[in-house]
């Protein structure tokens, strides 16, 4: 049993403290700032004892240093990113395990926002820990990988069970939304959803986690083989990473 904390930084981006029920053990998942997190901690009167980095970008691993110093907490991260996860200590490749306590989680390698990129998938539970490589309503710019990369990436995703519970690094599901929007106009389903998204918003609360399953009625790039809706959006004859790479193209300069 993983309980879940879930705390909102900077402006956008989501830090994850889970602990394992059983043996009380602690993680923190991509803490940007140091702060909150503490004030967490406190507040829970526990220890810190690992920080999982999903990726090197510094909203991300911002507070590794300070938490390592603080907690005396192991830090773990791809073997990949060695030289850019700050206080690294506990190196993972794609298909390893990972235990917090009695709580196995599952190293996926999703390359594509970045190189070595990689999600904490907890089974027992269907909690997926992916940074910036599936939003909700959206998937991860570009940065160091390619379209192919983040085709295979998203793939591993979409394969996990549907009730999946999808923890992102952050809140750009309304934003994201306009986007979709814009693809499918009429989509009587999309604007039910969308509704949803602005009520949560406009209470303040966050839209995730979201679920995967959700993910893949409205998430078009979960969509990049879905011939019926790529041609609605005037994308004919195309293989399937070119499909993604024109998405994610046509939402940068959306
Ligand atoms: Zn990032
Ligand atoms: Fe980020």
């Amino acid at each position: 049993m993983l309980e879940i904390h879930q705390i909102p930084i900077l402006s956008d981006n989501y830090v994850y403290l889970v602990i394992d029920r059983i043996t009380g053990k602690s993680a923190c998942i991509d803490p940007g700032v140091a702060d909150p997190v503490n004030d967490l901690l406190e507040k829970l009167q526990i220890n810190l004892d690992y920080i999982l980095s999903t990726h090197h970008h510094n909203d991300h691993v911002g507070a590794n240093l300070d938490l390592k110093k603080k907690h005396n907490c192991k830090i773990v991260g791809n073997f990949y990113d060695k030289e850019r996860i700050p206080g690294i200590d506990i190196f993972l490749k794609d298909g390893d395990c990972f235990k917090l306590g009695e709580s196995e989680c599952k190293i996926l390698e999703v390359s594509g926002h970045t190189i070595g990129h990689i999600a904490y998938y907890f089974m027992n539970e269907d909690f997926l820990f992916c940074g910036d490589t599936l939003f909700s309503l959206g998937c991860g710019r570009l940065f160091e990988g390619t379209p192919e990369d983040m085709v295979k990436s998203l793939s591993k995703i979409r394969a996990l069970p549907d009730k999946t519970k999808i923890f992102c690094g952050h809140e750009y599901t309304l934003s994201n939304a306009m986007f979709v929007k814009k693809l499918e106009p009429k989509n009587k389903f999309l604007e039910i959803k969308i509704e949803e998204i602005k009520k949560k918003r406009e209470e303040n609360k966050p839209t995730i986690p979201s679920i995967l399953g959700e993910e893949k009625k409205f998430n078009p790039f979960l969509k990049f083989d879905n011939n019926i809706f790529l041609e609605k959006i005037g994308i004919k004859n195309r293989s399937i990473v070119e499909s993604l790479k024109i998405l994610r193209q046509m939402k940068d300069e959306f």
